[in-house]
């Protein structure tokens, strides 16, 4: 499951394999299912992420 990330009163949905926040749920659920099995990112899924919150 994706996990929903309340920021700046939006919900944002986050792939919990790389990080990256979606505003569509069904998009970041499509980046977890990728990064899960080829634990690599799509950059045709990937393009849509709005942030990159794993540079931590
Ligand atoms: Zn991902």
């Amino acid at each position: 499951m994706v996990r929903e990330v309340q920021k700046d009163n939006v919900v944002r949905f986050q792939c919990e394999e790389c990080g990256l926040l979606y505003v569509e749920k069904d998009i970041a659920e499509k980046c977890q299912t990728w990064c899960a099995e080829h634990k690599s990112c799509n950059l045709e899924i990937t393009k849509y992420a709005i942030e990159d919150s794993s540079n931590a």
